[in-house]
């Protein structure tokens, strides 16, 4: 299989990217010449790359400058405009080499919501996380709450005499909890009336007593997720994402902070489904049937036409939703537009992909395969795609 590395300059989408040739050409350098040959040492039906391989691309890429790159250049970051991120994002997903995504930051990266951290915290947690030297998880979905993260049952309560918070219950689906650093969990609190002051973000390094990693959850992709239960986690005053100005705001900060992290989901959803796409098109190509090429069938050139609609449209998309992140327009419904797009753009052109190549694309080690379980979690993930349709719908000013 091609690795497809480097982008197209004559496709409609590529006018959106004219300023930022210069950092997607180093960075797929640095896929092509030093990922892809450990990427073909991997075993052919490896879903999950070694921990500290991921380790060691995510501190090599932190090195070069392209891991967190939108963060300052004080905290590690390159100060990179967010529209050129969201395209590394893209180079990674169209590369084809599974290490690409882990160069760059992701689930388990600096978190938005400790940029609004006091000074002490952005020193001690968000910057060797932008440094990727560290990971870190988060733990806000329970099994009673997850579109609604309003509902949540995980409460923390002020013990004055003894100057800390005392946070119980139990938060499900957590990426990385079995290798993170430091965990930010989400919980509600009590304002000083005993009545809700909303939810709370609170850092913490891990381990830390009271909190332990529970049940394990294996992915459709490898990738397993795992259960946390908090009984009588005691963690100091200034646990508090934020300080004191932080309780009650997690939520808040948190939907600001979403949409970013929502366009780069979007960005990583067109790289799929443009190498989704391109693979597709060369198999086409290539392979015979009825003494034809398959690519000469109209059925199939229906897949493969369609798909190029929706991939050129959802890139654009992206791109200019992540322009005007950087013209200062940071809108969440410009963000659902493009990750509501973007996701179910890619679950189904890499469907459409594997039907094209017929077995060949279904046989375990095949890249479709894997691509085919790994993508569905994208309508999922950061907001499923009703959520992003509520956000829009609610724009729109229809409730
Ligand atoms: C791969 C993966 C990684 C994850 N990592 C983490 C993590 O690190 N930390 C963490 O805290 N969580 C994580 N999650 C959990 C994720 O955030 C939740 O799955 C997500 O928020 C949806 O919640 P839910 O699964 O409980 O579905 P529910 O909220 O129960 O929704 C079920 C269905 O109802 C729909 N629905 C709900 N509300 C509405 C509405 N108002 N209008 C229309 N439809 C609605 C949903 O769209 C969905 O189709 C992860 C999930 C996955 C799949």
């Amino acid at each position: 299989m091609t690795a497809l590395v480097g982008t197209s300059r004559t496709s409609p989408s590529s006018v959106l990217e004219a300023d930022h040739h210069e950092v997607l050409d180093a960075f797929s350098t640095f896929i092509r010449r030093e990922l892809l040959p450990l990427d073909e040492e991997l075993p052919p039906d490896t879903d999950q790359p070694p921990s500290d391989l991921r380790a060691y691309v995510r501190g090599r890429s932190a090195q070069l400058g392209f891991y967190a790159g939108d963060y300052p250049e004080e905290l590690g970051g390159s100060d990179m405009p967010f529209s050129a991120v969201a395209l590394l994002h893209r180079a990674a997903g169209r590369s084809g080499c599974s290490l690409a995504p882990y160069a760059l930051a992701g689930a388990d990266g600096p978190s938005p919501m400790l940029s609004s951290g006091t000074p002490e915290q952005i020193k001690r947690y968000l910057e060797p996380l932008v440094r990727g030297t560290k990971v870190r998880c988060l733990a806000l979905t329970e099994p009673d709450a997850g579109s609604d993260a309003f509902r949540l049952a995980t409460v923390a309560r002020w013990d004055g005499p003894r100057n800390q918070w005392v946070l119980s219950g139990r938060k499900t689906f957590v990426s990385n909890a079995d290798r993170a650093d430091l965990v930010i969990v989400v919980a509600a609190v009590e304002d000083e009336g005993g009545g809700p002051a909303g939810p709370t973000a609170f850092v913490t390094p891990l381990p830390v007593p009271g909190l332990h990693v529970g049940q394990r959850y294996e992915g459709m992709s490898g990738e397993p997720l795992f259960e946390m239960v908090l009984d009588d986690c005691r963690l100091p005053a200034d646990a508090v994402v934020g300080g004191k100005a932080g309780v009650g705001t997690a939520l808040s900060s948190g939907i600001d902070s979403l949409s970013r992290g929502r366009l780069l989901v979007a960005a990583q959803c067109d790289g799929i489904a443009e190498f989704a796409l391109e693979t597709a098109v060369a198999y086409a190509k290539q392979r015979r049937a009825f003494g034809e090429r398959i690519g000469a069938y109209q059925h199939v050139q229906e897949h493969l036409v369609a798909s190029r609609v929706e991939v050129e449209s959802a890139k654009l998309l992206t791109a200019a939703c992540a322009r005007l992140v950087d013209d200062g327009v940071d809108l969440p419904e410009n963000a659902a537009l493009a990750k509501l797009t973007s996701s179910q753009t890619a679950v189904r052109v890499v469907d459409r992909a594997l039907q094209v190549h017929g077995a060949t694309g279904w046989i375990r080690g095949h890249p479709l395969e894997y691509l085919y379980r790994y993508v569905r979690m994208m309508t999922i993930i950061e907001g499923t795609s009703e959520i992003q349709k509520v956000i829009v719908s609610s724009a729109m000013g229809l409730g």
